[in-house]
């Protein structure tokens, strides 16, 4: 990421070469948002990762907060008291905020309020890929959506314009190819940000009992007819081509219209071309007057059918008789997967009777033959990773026969071999919920598996569900001192803020304490043999234990010794080796490999970590400082 204070140069008309998520952040800053929040997720990450680095010098305050919920009501109650909000996750966390944004729409807002959700079409770093728009559509909030890094930092500030006017949060919805594009964005002016609101008591908008949510649904509507006009005439909604013979009409918004561009031009296509960046509520009439001017209608967008089902339901009264082609029906398009302007020009071609213009199959021979040459690259832990020490003491202590529902993180890859420890994952702090169905009903001994973030962000009720109902689990806690996986960012149990100013440090052993666990334990992972020990004891006691695995992040651990200018920990094979591959076969640490038959290090990504040395039955391994 390049160095975030350029985002603070108030320089109007400079063009400077952004991801799409730092275009969002360049946009907070224009916009003169002043309150930013998020729970870090990929592919919204840098949004607010940006804005933390800048925060204290741009006069922003900017947290994460301990989950999306907490985030969004954070950003909705300041909006509420006047000043700019912003709050970003990826999509899957609008599951977490959506009790809340549900509830939001009606209670509106007074200052502009963003809620950005960054979509990852072909699960890229995702458990599913939901189309978000959805949401738009549920609750009744105006959506944009950019297709390229300058419309993202033009919505943002667009979206905040919108919020105000209709006194309502505004759904900023990206996608993982437009939030981790580069491209090039001209800066418009810098707003000073105010921290300072005021907070109007105003029951009956903002008590929502339901005398008071009864009216505020009404009040909704209206806002939401409003909301029409202005995508009627939104900048965003836009016919950027015209065809001569008025046959063919493309309709497509954010990433997919960039692949119809291509397909459109690569098969040389006649075509009129809508494009819609506003895509909630859509503008019927500009949309029916195109049905009306063209006899084929194609809808080329990414995942669900959002556009084109309620472009056929404009059709039934602006143009019953246009044929509309896409992905109901006859399935033009994928409906699954990230879309590709060879998909697109796969799904035009057949529309339109046209030869393909190049040889695809030619294309996947070569690309099949470069294939096999390619070293495989499977997701795997990080060598030196303390989590690999745990599952390798999850596993001693167990011997495998326990179940270990999972969670979400770098701990998820637990579950493949040699360590196999991880069965499975529904959402952010499942495996403690998860667990207790699972030990209730087969008797077995349950280890439910999650990281530090995660326990902050949605295990607490679980939790103390497991207290209450006294179900016997035992939960470990796999605490690396970061919510490592999307970039290190803090947490409630890292003792540092959003804004880099150190904090009290919640302290995951006493909120289970205070959960009311009896068996807490706090262990080092490295010290196999001790945790072992204590997690046998664990699962020996008669309701729900918890065992912290407490060692920060591998990459961290470098990293801040090299930054300290301090030695860095090696490990060689030494000749006592008997080749027995123990090492190899037990962890999976990609240190560990074979060279001419025989077990070895790359001391490049061996970190020193000494797990190897402790599971070498001949002593074989020694660790030494270097550097
Ligand atoms: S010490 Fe062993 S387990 Fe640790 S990083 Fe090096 S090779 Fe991997
Ligand atoms: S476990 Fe020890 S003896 Fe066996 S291969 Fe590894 S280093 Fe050699």
């Amino acid at each position: 990421m390049p160095d975030s204070r350029l985002l603070l140069q108030d320089a109007p008309n400079k063009r400077a070469l952004l991801l799409g998520n730092e275009a969002i952040a360049r946009g907070i800053l224009e916009a003169g948002i002043s309150v930013v929040t998020t729970y870090p997720g990929t592919p919204a990450s840098e949004i607010a990762d940006s804005i933390s680095e800048i925060a204290a010098e741009a006069g922003v305050y900017m947290e994460y907060s301990i989950n999306e919920m907490v985030a969004v009501e954070v950003a909705a109650a300041t909006a509420n008291c006047g000043v700019r909000s912003l709050s970003a996750m990826k999509h899957v966390g609008l599951n977490v905020a959506a009790d809340a944004l549900m509830t939001l729409a009606y209670m509106g807002v007074k200052g502009g309020c963003v809620i950005v959700t960054a979509d990852d079409p072909e699960c890229y770093s995702s458990q599913n890929e939901q189309d978000n728009r959805f949401y738009a559509l549920l609750a009744n909030l105006p959506c944009l959506e950019p297709s390229n890094a300058q419309e993202a930092k033009d919505m943002t500030v667009s979206a905040v314009e919108i919020s105000e006017k209709l006194e309502l949060p505004v759904l900023l919805r990206t996608t993982t190819r437009v939030s981790h594009t580069r491209g090039p964005v001209t800066y418009g002016k810098l707003t000073k940000p105010s921290l300072k609101g005021e907070f109007v008591r105003d029951i009956k908008r903002m008590n929502l009992v339901p005398a008071n949510s009864r009216p505020m649904h009404t009040v909704l509507l209206t806002k939401a007819e409003k909301a029409k006009e202005i995508s009627e005439t939104s900048p965003y909604n836009t016919i950027v081509r015209r065809s001569k013979s008025g046959k063919l009409g493309v309709i497509s918004a954010s990433a997919a219209f960039n692949y119809a561009m291509e397909a459109i031009d690569a098969l040389d296509l006649d075509a009129s071309i809508l494009k819609l960046g506003m895509t909630h509520p859509l503008p019927e009439k500009l949309i029916g007057t195109f049905l009306r001017k063209h006899k084929k209608i194609v809808v080329v967008e990414e995942l669900e059918p959002y556009l084109e089902m309620q472009i056929k339901a404009i059709a039934k009264d602006y143009a019953p008789n246009v044929k509309i082609y896409g992905k109901m029906g006859t399935l033009y398009f994928p409906r699954d997967g990230e879309l590709s302007t060879r998909a697109v020009v796969i799904g035009l071609a057949k529309i339109t009777r046209r030869k393909l213009p190049i040889d695809l199959k030619e294309i996947d021979r070569k690309y099949a033959e470069v294939l096999k040459d390619l070293p495989r690259r499977p997701p795997i832990l990080c060598a030196g990773c303390p989590h690999r020490a745990t599952f390798y003491v999850i596993r001693k202590a167990t011997d495998g026969k326990a179940v270990y529902p999972n969670d979400i993180g770098c701990y998820a890859l637990g579950f493949a071999p040699p360590l196999s420890i991880g069965d499975g994952f529904l959402c952010m702090g499942s495996s403690v919920s998860m667990a207790q169905g699972i030990s209730k009903v087969t008797g077995r001994d349950t280890i439910g598996i999650i990281g530090d973030s995660t326990f902050f962000h949605a295990a607490i009720p679980g939790l103390i569900n497991a207290v209450y109902n006294n179900h016997k689990i035992t939960l470990a806690v796999l605490d690396n001192q970061a919510t490592a996986m999307t970039g290190h960012q803090p947490h409630p149990g890292t003792g540092v803020t959003g804004m880099g100013v150190p904090t009290e440090k919640v302290l995951i052993e006493k909120v289970a304490e205070g959960c009311g666990v009896k068996f807490v334990r706090v262990v080092d992972p490295f010290k196999v043999k001790e945790a072992t020990a204590v997690l046998k004891e664990a699962l020996q006691h008669s309701g729900p234990s918890v065992v912290v695995f407490r060692s920060p992040c591998a990459l961290m651990v470098v990293r801040d010794r090299r930054r300290k200018g301090a030695k860095i920990m090696v490990c060689k094979i030494t000749e006592e080796c008997t080749n027995c591959m123990a090492c190899i076969k037990l962890l999976g640490c990609p240190a560990l490999v074979l060279v001419d038959g025989k077990a070895s290090i790359n001391e490049t990504l061996c970190i020193g970590c000494g797990l190897c040395a402790s599971v070498c039955p001949y002593q074989a391994i020694k660790c030494e400082e270097i550097g």
